[in-house]
């Protein structure tokens, strides 16, 4: 096995975009890849490309992944942040109660097609 499920839910939400917009071709599938997501950009890259467009209304479409940075918020102080190298301490209280809003996620953020 070389995919991962994740991909086959991405391109699973990337055709409901494309039949809701009537679409018979997909050109572009632009995702945002969460820094704490914890997937490889090349395993995705690959899993989508190699396995699981070819056939579908998005077969040779340009797949664009952009890296979404990883924001942290301290429960008790409220301090937004960036955690760098998996510190996911409060750099102003040492909190490790805190709550992150983004980057742990991959999801579809547009398609373009025709
Ligand atoms: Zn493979
Ligand atoms: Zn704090």
């Amino acid at each position: 096995m070389h995919e991962l499920g994740i991909a086959k839910d991405l391109l699973d939400i990337v055709l409901l975009k494309a039949k809701e917009n009537h679409l018979n071709k997909i050109t572009k599938i632009s995702l945002m890849l969460g820094e704490a997501s914890g997937i490889e950009e090349d395993f995705l890259r690959h899993s989508l490309i190699d396995h699981l467009l070819s056939g579908t209304i998005a077969e040779n479409c340009y797949l664009e992944i952009s890296k979404e940075d990883v924001k942290a918020k301290c429960k008790k102080c409220s301090t937004e942040f960036e955690p760098s190298e998996m510190i996911f301490d409060c750099p102003s209280c040492k909190s490790k109660e805190i709550e992150i809003l983004s980057g742990k996620d991959v999801y579809v953020a547009s398609i373009e097609g025709e």
